[in-house]
């Protein structure tokens, strides 16, 4: 829309209220019986943690918890980011370092460990904690590429023309300031070989406030293609405030597809994931992937059995249109890609 006043000179003054969605992002839910109260539960024989919590906090945006059902103990959202004395338990297998980040780091936050695609490590924050996060230990701290004010980063991608991908990841990368992220694809455009960007996120999903203008301004005006993989596990994560986020993230051309993990007791049953897919679809999503969980500590009490994982895929093949269907794959250390199951 053209303005009927002039366009002002100077720039807008840096000293602006903060976006409202990093207010939204503070006041996030912190302490496992202020969650439980707000759902009318008990915590009597709920297994809640406090050593879970101190390793890995809870936090979940308040309108994450509006989506929950009151009084359900078993609510598959509750159940993502509930600690719980399971976490705790060792279990053989489980590491801490699942997916071999650690060795495949090429340079301040940068994963080399796809051909062709840099993935970075933009920030280690994110919106809502995920207790089977494979990130749950990693060090963000030290790793992340924007704390190096994106040099390494940039220097990285500029100098292998093998690189056609940069994959924004993290911790959730637009938990980042719309002129943060900027500033990383004001270097990039410079680069010739980049050919397309992809960013992973969940925060239009659990924070859909984070789609504002600024940063549909930022996206629909890069000059690549844009991918955006979303993260929603269950059918029930979308509302209709989620709706017009992705509404708003289509309008600028980006392409929307999701990602989920399969988890037991949140949607580790056919009719559950053909929800997810149909949920999605509605909200012009498609379904990408469908992740074994990696099989990082404290992540056990989530995991369901390839062969009842490779059964639900097949049902779910059998019950909706093929384009609903998800790829089954599982993340292995050392590997060049996703391994279909
Ligand atoms: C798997 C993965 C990638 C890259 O793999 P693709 O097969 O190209 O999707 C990038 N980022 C994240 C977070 C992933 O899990
Ligand atoms: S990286 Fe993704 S899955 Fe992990 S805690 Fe953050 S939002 Fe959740």
């Amino acid at each position: 829309m053209i303005p009927a006043a002039p366009a002002p000179l100077h720039p807008a003054p840096t000293h602006a209220a903060p976006p409202r969605w990093q207010q939204l992002w503070r006041d996030a839910v912190r302490d496992p019986r202020e969650l439980l109260s707000m759902l009318g539960l008990d915590a009597a024989g709920l297994g809640i943690s406090e050593d879970a919590a101190a390793q890995f906090p809870l936090r979940v945006p308040r309108g994450f918890v509006a989506r929950m059902r009151h009084g359900d103990r078993h609510d598959p959202l509750l159940r993502q980011v509930l600690p719980l004395d399971d976490e705790m338990r060792p279990m053989p297998g489980f590491t801490l370092d699942a997916v071999g980040d650690a060795a495949a780091k090429a340079g301040h936050g940068v994963i080399r460990k796809y051909r062709g695609r840099a993935l970075l490590i933009a920030t280690g924050s994110c919106a809502i904690h995920c207790r089977y996060c494979f990130r749950r230990h990693f060090p963000y701290a030290e790793e992340t590429a924007a704390a190096a004010g994106w040099r390494d980063a940039v220097a990285t991608i500029r100098n292998d023309t093998s690189i056609d991908e940069v994959i924004l990841s993290g911790g959730d990368p637009w938990s980042l300031a719309t002129p943060k992220l900027a500033e990383l694809t004001d270097a990039l455009a410079a680069v010739p070989h980049l050919r397309r960007l992809r960013v992973h996120t969940r925060l239009p999903v659990v924070l859909p406030e984070r789609v504002d203008d600024a940063l549909v301004q930022w996206l629909a005006a890069l000059p690549w293609p844009v991918t955006v993989v979303l993260h929603a596990n269950h059918a029930r994560e979308f509302d209709a405030d989620v709706d017009a986020a992705l509404a708003r993230l289509r309008g600028t051309g980006a392409l929307l597809l999701n990602q989920a993990v399969l988890l037991r007791g949140v949607n580790d049953s056919v009719d559950a994931l053909a929800a997810l897919s149909e949920r999605g679809h509605a909200a012009g999503v498609l379904p990408y992937y469908l992740h074994q969980l990696d099989r990082v500590q404290g992540a056990a009490h989530f995991e369901v059995p390839d062969e009842t994982a490779l059964r639900l895929h097949r049902e779910l093949a059998a019950r909706v249109s093929g384009y609903l269907v998800p790829k089954l794959v599982r993340e292995v250390a050392g590997d060049p890609g996703k391994r279909p199951l």
